[in-house]
């Protein structure tokens, strides 16, 4: 059975578009089909400012996998791209993280699905509206675009062109 997930994919380190698309290709080699992608946007670093700034994007993909194997491919493919995991917030080769799962609403130790910031975050609403627009947040019960036009985040993100 294939599910429908939401990532978000973030880098701030490195050739941050070359590891936007190794991601891309880690994760359709281990995780599913990608279905869907958002445009690339730039943004200024979120809670530690003091750092070069992300690009961003949302793809969707249909995935055989459970929402905690999916976690455990994003981890590895992380660490395949040579994230080092230190200060919180810190820079990144790449941070794959799970936006939605089906309609799913999960809360363990490892995973919460929802994202919790989804809505507090103008980096992760605006890709996430290129494709997601309509797609209704399973607890709040409002679709992206709505909580796109509430979001309280006042950064920049900006469509990012290759230099
Ligand atoms: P934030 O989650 O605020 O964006 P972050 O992405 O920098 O912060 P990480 O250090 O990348 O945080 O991740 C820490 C842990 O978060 C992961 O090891 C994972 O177990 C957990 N986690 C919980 N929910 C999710 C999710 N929806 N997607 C990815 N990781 C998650
Ligand atoms: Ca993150
Ligand atoms: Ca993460």
């Amino acid at each position: 059975m294939q599910s429908t997930a939401y990532i978000l994919s973030g880098s701030n380190l490195g050739d941050r578009m070359k590891m936007l698309l190794d991601a891309e290709d880690l994760i359709e080699k281990y995780a599913g089909i990608i279905s869907a992608e958002s445009k690339v946007y730039e943004t200024a670093a979120w809670g530690n400012t003091n750092q070069s700034s992300f690009l961003n994007k949302v793809i969707r993909i249909s995935t055989p996998h459970s929402p905690e194997a999916l976690l455990n491919i994003l981890l590895e493919a992380e660490l395949k791209l040579g994230r080092i995991r230190d200060e919180k917030w810190g820079p990144r080769t790449i941070d794959l993280d799970i936006l939605y799962y089906n309609n799913e609403i999960i809360k363990s130790a490892i995973l919460t699905i929802p994202h919790p910031e989804i809505g507090n975050r103008r980096f992760t609403l605006v890709p996430l509206c290129d494709i997601a627009a309509e797609y209704i947040h399973p607890i709040v019960k409002k679709n992206n675009n709505e909580l796109l036009n509430q979001c309280s985040d006042q950064s920049e993100v900006k469509l990012f062109s290759q230099p």
